[in-house]
């Protein structure tokens, strides 16, 4: 740790802070539905879904899983599709994955036990540091602190850290500091404390310091004119942007939907054929190339649907959708991890990533129009 850092926090009155931000805590905390429960799988849950997912979008989320997988022995017995199906929309896919990879663990080799320490929660396959500090603190107290981009923000404003989050040297400041300033006695809520204030009043932007139940010891407030440039980051990339051609491949009132492999973001959602390419090509003619190249389908792209934007974590994309016609051809067999041929009704019953699920909704509307096809 450096020696402005050190010094900052010898100089830091701990019992103050601890005392005013648990009293805030406990006076203004939002009332969520994970935290009105001890039950270690409830908790599990939630701490996953609420990773890079805003608490608004995550609180009907998991009142649907929980609805479908109350229990552990629920969601190992599960089918990954209906898993992936009640995640849909949320996000991140691979955290359902590893939710459900965790869960047969557990009934497999825990008896259906999960299991309440850090260092038990770390040999159970998915559940990373973060995660299992989480359920360690919220769910047994165990003394470990969280970080998460919230405490983040919150340790560097306190402690005016101006070294750019993009280090792995700052980085480690941060988890040593978060370790220092934890609330052994009352870990869980601790914790939960300080991704609160980050969630609410220290916000990226604006944050609300005259509200702030820590504002006189938080030295970015006290000695910079705006807390809000801190954290400190790179400046951010241009952010790449790929046009992808998507076919809506039809025969007699069927269409066709592929399974993605299971890696990756979007790992075992169900897709329509898609294909990047570039500006020189046009997504008529990338779609029947790659549909043959791919599939081995003879088809034509008939007719444009529409264009849809849609930003992920690293980059752009635009999908130009075309309803295609198919002629004739079968798939190869290791055209895909699996594949079918849907009737637009029947779409809404598999997990599909929420980039198509505009194309859905239009297919729907259009059903009946859909069905002069056939
Ligand atoms: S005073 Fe402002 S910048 Fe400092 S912790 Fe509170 S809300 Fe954040």
């Amino acid at each position: 740790m450096n020696g402005y850092l050190e010094s900052i926090i010898k100089s830091f009155d701990i019992k103050l802070y601890h005392k005013n931000i648990l009293l805030w805590y406990d006076a203004e905390k939002r009332d969520l539905p994970w935290r009105k429960t001890t039950d270690i799988y409830k908790i599990w849950i939630s701490e996953v879904m609420l990773q890079q997912t805003q608490v608004a979008k995550v609180t009907a989320y998991y009142s649907a899983f929980l609805k479908v997988f109350p229990t552990v022995k629920h969601l190992a017995e599960a089918h990954l599709d209906d898993v992936l199906k009640i995640w849909e929309g949320l996000g991140y896919y691979a955290r359902a994955r590893n939710l459900y990879n965790a869960a047969q663990f557990i009934v497999k080799n825990k008896k259906g036990d999960i299991p309440a320490t850090f260092a038990e929660l770390l040999e159970i396959p998915g559940i990373g540091e973060y995660t299992a500090a989480a359920i360690a603190s919220i769910a047994s107290n165990e003394p470990r602190a969280v970080v998460d981009g919230n405490v983040t923000r919150v340790i560097c404003r306190l402690f005016k850290i101006e070294e750019s989050t993009h280090l792995a040297a700052t980085r480690r400041e941060i988890s040593d500091t978060a370790r220092q300033i934890l609330f052994k006695d009352r870990a869980g809520d601790y914790n939960q404390a300080v991704m609160e204030l980050g969630a609410t009043l220290c916000t990226p932007q604006k944050p609300k310091c005259l509200l702030c139940p820590v504002e006189k010891q938080c030295s970015a407030y006290q000695n910079t004119e705006n807390p809000a440039r801190l954290p400190m980051k790179q400046k951010a990339k241009k952010v790449p942007h790929h046009d992808v051609a998507v076919g809506i491949l039809w025969d007699e009132g069927h269409i066709f939907i592929a399974k993605r492999e299971m890696g990756g973001v979007l790992g075992g959602m169900w897709d329509f054929p898609g294909f990047r390419f570039e500006k020189k090509d046009t997504p008529q003619k990338v779609l029947e190339r790659e549909l043959k190249n791919t599939y081995n389908f003879d088809a034509e792209a008939a007719e444009f649907i529409m264009e849809i934007n849609h930003a992920y974590s690293h980059f752009k994309m635009t999908f130009h959708v075309f309803h295609c016609l198919y002629k004739n051809g079968e798939p190869p067999l290791n055209a895909a991890v699996d594949w079918n041929w849907a009737r637009p009704a029947e779409l809404k019953f598999y997990p599909f990533a929420a980039a198509n699920k505009k194309i859905i909704q239009k297919l729907e509307n259009e059903f009946v129009h859909a069905n002069n096809r056939q």
